[in-house]
């Protein structure tokens, strides 16, 4: 019988889990045989006892777990030394950073390990299923808003009282991915006033079908790659952006940034020059500032607060903001990958050759790297 481990997360602000106890069951019913480190879901609020009685054996320690395991699911990419506790031929199924871990994808190579990078399953209706990128962006868009309620120090709806009127709040999200998308219509439910911006021009229709207004920029030549992902644009057109962005953020209370470039460092699109025409108070949310940050000095896990009142804050880990549903979303989102290439016959993974998913996420396997785009 095949047995897959799943670890506790080794990285301190990480507080999802591979595998929670809803999916235990599912995967013993594969045939597998489950085990998952103690503790493993105390971040998210499920308990050993609720991954025993789902079917899974609990081990003490992860190296007891690597050494026994067919199968590692887990969230963050391993370090050297958990590498080394992997038997060869394990399948491991966590993200990876691959475009950023060259060396790490040569050590998996090298150590006979198959890996599949979660951020690579492609953006396709079969694979949507097993997306962990946009369902963990999903909820990484929501907290986004609720963060901002939190510290605002002014409400979301218009309220018309006898003591007086209160004016929506005005909220600008730039980029309107997975993510935007989810902070949009969060912020229009609250009752803000909402404006947004992408480059791809394919987005206008959905922010408006959200009841916010889309941003008009003319910046030439844009588009996205047939994945869907935005093309990067040229300094000039940059520029313009930032121009064009300076008036939409001094008008708004909170500004929300999640402009990304797929494998590459995020655009910067906010800069101080933008920031010294903000409001005093107002805050900016740069979801980027993990992937090098779309607003000038935001850190991350930090809130940086400007010389004219600005607070930049750089989330740390948001997708995790909410682990219990986080956790609920990916390991589902674990579970379909493993479930949709399972042999029910031979109880077994099964590495389908020519497959259009597996080819997209498949890094490493049978000690070499068998990924088109980090074979060179
Ligand atoms: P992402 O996280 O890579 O980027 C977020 C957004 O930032 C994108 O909308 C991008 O266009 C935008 N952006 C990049 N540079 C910008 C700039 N300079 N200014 C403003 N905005 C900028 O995106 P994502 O959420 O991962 O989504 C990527 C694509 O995948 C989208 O087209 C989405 O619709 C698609 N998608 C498809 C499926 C599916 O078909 N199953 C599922 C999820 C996402």
């Amino acid at each position: 019988m095949k047995r897959l481990f799943a670890p506790l997360e080794t990285n301190s602000a990480e507080t999802r889990a591979a595998v929670a106890p809803g999916t235990v069951s599912k995967l013993c019913e594969l045939g597998l045989t489950v085990s998952v480190e103690t503790g493993i879901g105390l971040k998210s609020d499920y308990a050993d006892s609720a991954y025993t009685e789902a079917g899974a054996e609990i081990v003490a320690d992860a190296a007891t777990g690597y050494a026994q395991a067919d199968i590692v699911a887990r969230v963050n990419k391993p370090n050297a030394e958990e590498l080394k506790q992997l038997k060869p031929g394990t399948l491991h199924i966590s993200f990876l950073d691959p475009f950023n871990e060259k060396e790490l994808i040569d050590d998996l190579a090298k150590r006979d390990i198959s890996a599949i990078s979660m951020e690579m399953i492609p953006r396709s209706t079969l694979a949507q299923k097993m997306d962990a990128l946009s369902s963990q962006a999903n909820l990484a868009g929501y907290a986004a808003v609720t963060m901002a309620t939190d510290r605002m120090r002014k409400i979301l709806p218009m309220m018309m009282t006898p003591s007086g009127t209160i004016s929506p709040a005005r909220f600008f999200i730039i980029g309107v991915g997975v993510a935007g998308l989810q902070a949009i219509a969060t912020a229009k439910r609250l009752g803000a006033r909402v404006e947004a911006f992408d480059t791809r021009p394919v987005v206008e229709e959905q922010v408006k079908s959200l009841g916010a207004k889309f941003v008009k920029v003319d910046l030439g030549e844009m588009g996205q790659t047939d994945q869907g992902y935005a093309k990067e644009l040229t300094p000039e057109q940059l520029d313009k952006q930032r121009q064009e962005m300076a008036k939409a953020c001094a008008r708004a209370d909170v500004v929300i940034t999640t402009a990304k470039l797929f494998g590459r460092k995020a655009p910067l699109i906010l800069n101080n020059e933008v920031l010294d025409q903000m409001q005093n108070g107002s805050i900016l949310i740069d979801l980027a500032v993990e992937s090098g940050g779309n607003v000038e000095g935001s850190k991350v896990g930090e809130e940086v607060v400007t010389d004219k009142g600005v607070r930049i804050i750089g989330p740390e880990n948001l997708e995790g903001y909410y682990p219990k549903d986080a956790t609920l979303m990916l390991a589902s989102n674990f579970y379909n990958l493993i479930e949709h290439f399972w042999d029910k016959e031979a109880k077994d993974f099964q590495y389908k050759e020519d497959d259009e998913i597996l080819n997209g996420c498949l890094i490493t396997k049978g000690g070499a790297i068998v990924h088109e785009r980090f074979k060179s």
